[in-house]
């Protein structure tokens, strides 16, 4: 192997980054013993090198291609610049990760006006001169910039005018199609070089170049593969699936890559080169037929599909080429295959003994997990659509609806039997009602733990939030998005795992959830040392949690419970209330809600721990805050407007997040946390009555000192004794546990633990006031620190492990020395992101809960995480 090239003999499939994942499978079949024509690949640096400094080429990668070539003629016993005994070459390009007819590729490499003719003697003439202008028309295309069609053109004129087709033209017209496509040479201001080596260094120079070319450059966006890579390019000599009725070419999976079914996939044609079987000039045959076509070379192609099968352990793709009866492999690799099918392709290879289960289980992505269980849309579909602009991706799956500005809208539209898409700066709670009805939701503003992305995540409703270029009018009900004009009711489709937004319909599919998803997560189960919890509080999602295996709920947030319009009511009530009587009214109502509430709810869960927090948001979050409904509430609480409107004002803060909530309030107001405990042990009391045992676990959220969950604790102590001997029964086991979501809690974890059963963290505020970023305007700078790569990620959807992990990191090793065996979770956001468990588990956290829609992707990236140990 010279500094910058390597021989098919010398490579193996382990070197892709340096071969490119083409050259390393053409290294690797080539010492399988595969039939591979022979040839050498130029590495990725060669490309990186050339890209930063063109004169590279000429000082020094030009030295050992001429020497590469020398030896290639004497592999092949052929000359690539004589006048007999031709070897021509084809020129392809191939990075590390497939980016399939994105780059470019020549064939016949090495041919001329001189040559074409010795090749037509020893072969034919109509073949000869395929050959030829094929060249022509791909290093046009590749090394010049002009456009292919432009070759077809002539020659679907010529044909017109001979009236017949390509292969029946005589050495003349053959001849007078090569001159059309020289003049088109000339009229771009270029020449075709008649120089084989030429021709050899101006093609590896263009297919270096195609590394930036704009598709390539979006596919690489598209699909999170790095720009500075580079391509590769291979050098291998020519095989001519062109040379007549007994040759031809074609592309197989060998298995189906849309279902997985375990049966040969793909097609070929007869008398035909390269791209012939993608380009639709002519029918391609299914694969089944060349039995009958070449039975020898298809019993052939069944054995070497069989064997890289074996050896790559996966489903592949291959491109082949049959010249004259004689097979050659020209390309495998692991076929992409959609979600259903990856699932099942990797069961089957479990079941015939090729794949272990662990090893089953590390090579599904928990992506493809989401897919399985949202909608996407028709990728060949999606490349057809406009893009009108790309927010956060808050919450997976793909839907297509109407715009629609408000929750009425949304509520009135979809009774009418119509599909909307709730479109909003940002949501709020009175939003629900509509965010249920709404096939997706994209709001302008707004984070990864914003209101619209939790509320979308947990009901598994496609959303984006911070989409920032849309300037959304929801008064005029209107969007402007750079030069577009949107109303409402027209069409838009989200695309909540990419957080791209297209105008105009998109077609989705849907992956049931199926048996095959069951097996895997059964077996995930089965390595896993973490366990899943979900976040879930209305009986709709705990169902839906339990269903998707969640093995306890690690956050029921109670204050969701107060948002029904009866409810809220209530709540207003009570936070307004002039005196005592009015106060206590409004709690009592609030009780025999909640009590029905935990009771439907432990009824759900049933001997699954769940986690109860109390009380968290301001007081003024469950205020109403325009005109029409003040009024609307000053006259259901029979008070003047302007006295509800000056104590709504009064009840205003700063700085919301950082101010008179969670705990604080709670120790301001005990009359609320106590009216939730005695709610939670009447529920609990009357299930026991029934013969259900539960243990309630109770959580205080924002503890930032130690003598605040003291406070409260010996408090909710008091009254749930008290409940206890109201209802006459002998006190059970209960745990009253704190959320860590502040960094100060962090700091004190030591002390925090001596007063509490649990802890959990709460990673989306701990975040919050870690970073001192909110959550809520984050959307307005992170794609900016992105594409500055001052921060990788959002912190919000993986966890920054080097400054929050750290922090709770010092926190779980603070309270394990107060209580070993304390109970330990994640409640956030990143608490269901496939990244961030394996930190988790690292550093001895006991279960993560998380939305959940996302409990199956969960699942398997623990399993994940305790495999990869
Ligand atoms: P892509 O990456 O776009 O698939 P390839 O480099 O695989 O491009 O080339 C496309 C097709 O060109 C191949 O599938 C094959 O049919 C044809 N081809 C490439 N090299 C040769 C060769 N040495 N002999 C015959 N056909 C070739
Ligand atoms: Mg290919
Ligand atoms: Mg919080």
């Amino acid at each position: 192997m010279s500094k910058w090239i390597s021989f098919f003999e010398e490579g193996s499939s382990k070197e892709k980054e340096l071969l490119g994942g083409k050259g390393a499978n053409l290294a690797e079949m080539t010492n399988l013993g595969l039939p591979v024509p022979p040839g050498f690949t130029i590495t990725t640096k060669s490309c990186m090198n050339f890209l930063e400094k063109e004169t590279f080429f000429d000082t020094e990668l030009k030295q050992d291609i001429l020497k590469a070539i020398k030896k290639l003629e004497q592999i092949t016993q052929k000359s690539f610049t004589e006048e007999t005994n031709l070897l021509l070459v084809s020129v392809r390009s191939g990075a590390a990760s497939s980016m399939p007819g994105m780059m470019d590729t020549i064939l016949n490499l090495g041919l001329n006006d001189q040559r074409v003719q010795t090749f037509a003697e020893l072969t034919n003439i109509s073949f000869a001169y395929d050959c030829y202008s094929r060249l022509l028309q791909m290093f046009g295309d590749v090394v010049y910039g002009v456009n292919k069609d432009k070759f077809t053109h002539l020659l679907r004129n010529l044909e017109k005018r001979l009236n017949k087709t390509k292969q029946e033209f005589d050495k003349n017209e053959q001849q007078q199609l090569i001159d059309s496509y020289k003049q088109l040479f000339i009229e771009n201001n270029v020449t075709f070089p008649q120089n084989p080596l030429d021709q050899l260094f101006e093609a590896i120079k263009a297919v270096f170049k195609s590394w930036n070319n704009q598709r390539a450059k979006v596919y690489r966006e598209l699909h999170q593969i790095p720009h500075h890579l580079g391509t590769a390019v291979n050098i291998q000599s020519m095989v001519f699936g062109n040379s007549g009725n007994h040759s031809g070419t074609g592309v197989v999976f060998t298995r189906n890559p849309a279902t997985g079914e375990n049966k040969l996939f793909g097609e070929f044609l007869m008398n035909a080169q390269g791209e012939d079987v993608v380009a639709g000039i002519r029918t391609p045959e299914p694969i089944d037929s060349l039995q009958t076509i070449l039975p020898d070379t298809y019993n052939d192609f069944v054995t070497y599909a069989e064997i890289l099968e074996q050896h790559y352990k996966d489903m592949q793709d291959i491109e082949f080429t049959v010249e004259n009866g004689q097979l050659f492999i020209l390309q495998t690799r692991n076929g992409k295959r959609t979600a259903k099918a990856a699932l099942k392709i990797t069961l089957d290879l479990v079941a015939e003994n090729r794949l272990t289960k662990q090893e089953a289980l590390l090579r599904i992505s928990p992506d493809t997990i989401d897919q399985l269980i949202h909608p996407i849309f028709d990728e060949k579909e999606v490349t057809q659509a406009k893009l009108l602009a790309t927010g956060l991706p808050a919450s997976p799956g793909a839907a297509t609806g109407e715009i629609v500005f408000t929750a009425e809208k949304a509520k009135e539209y979809h009774a009418l039997g119509k599909k909307v898409v709730l479109v909003r700066q940002e949501t709020s709670p009175e939003d629900i009602e509509g965010m249920i009805v709404s096939e997706a939701i994209v709001t302008s503003r707004g984070g990864m733990t914003s209101h619209a992305a939790v509320v979308a995540r947990g009901m598994g409703t496609c959303c984006i939030t911070g989409c920032e270029a849309l300037n959304v009018h929801e008064e005029s009900k209107t969007i402007l998005c750079g030069n577009t004009r949107l109303v409402e009711g027209e069409v838009i489709s989200v695309d909540g795992s990419s957080g791209r937004l297209y105008l105009g319909e998109i077609p989705t599919i849907v992956v049931e959830n199926d048996q095959n998803l069951q097996q895997l997560l059964t077996w995930a189960d089965e390595h896993a040392e973490l366990m899943v919890r979900a976040n879930a509080e209305t009986v709709s999602d705990l169902q839906t949690a339990i269903d998707f295996g969640a093995s306890g709920i690690g956050l029921a947030r109670t204050e969701h419970m107060f948002f029904g319009e009866e409810r809220v009511l209530e709540m207003r009530r009570l936070i307004l209330a002039e005196d005592k009587q009015e106060f206590d009214f409004a709690l009592n109502k609030l009780l025999g809600f909640q009590q029905e509430d935990f009771y439907q709810m432990f009824k759900a869960v049933q001997d699954k721990p769940m986690v109860i927090r109390l009380l968290d948001p301001p007081m003024h979050e469950f205020l109403p805050h325009d005109t029409n409904e003040i009024k609307a509430l000053a006259e259901q609480l029979n008070r003047y407007p302007s006295e509800v409107s000056k104590q709504i004002e009064k009840l205003q803060e700063t700085n919301p997040m950082l101010g008179h909530r969670g705990c604080r309030l709670g120790i301001t107001e005990p009359r609320i946390y106590q009216m939730q405990v005695k709610a939670i042990f009447n529920s609990a009391i009357r299930l026991m009555k029934e013969g259900i045992i539960v243990c309630p676990e109770i959580m205080v959220p924002l503890v930032s000192e130690k003598n605040e969950l003291d406070t409260v604790k010996n408090f909710l102590i008091d009254t749930i004794n008290q409940t206890f001997k109201e209802n006459q029964v002998q006190p059970f086991p209960y745990e009253i546990g704190t959320m860590i979501e502040l960094p100060r809690a962090c700091i004190i974890a030591d002390q925090l633990a001596e007063n509490a059963d649990f802890f959990s963290f709460g990673t989306n505020d701990l975040t919050q006031m870690t970073f001192g970023f909110s959550r809520d305007d984050i959307g307005k700078f992170i794609n900016s620190y992105k594409e500055k790569e001052i921060m990788i990620q959002d912190p919000f959807q993986t966890l920054d492990q080097t400054g929050v992990g750290e922090l709770i990191k010092l926190a779980v090793t603070k309270a394990r020395q107060t209580k070993k065996e304390m109970l330990i979770g994640i409640c956030g956001e990143v608490g269901g992101d496939p990244h961030s468990i394996p930190f988790f588990q690292k550093i001895g956290i006991d279960y993560v809960s998380c939305s959940p829609y996302r409990i199956p992707a969960a699942r398997l990236a623990v399993a994940q995480a305790s495999l990869s140990k």
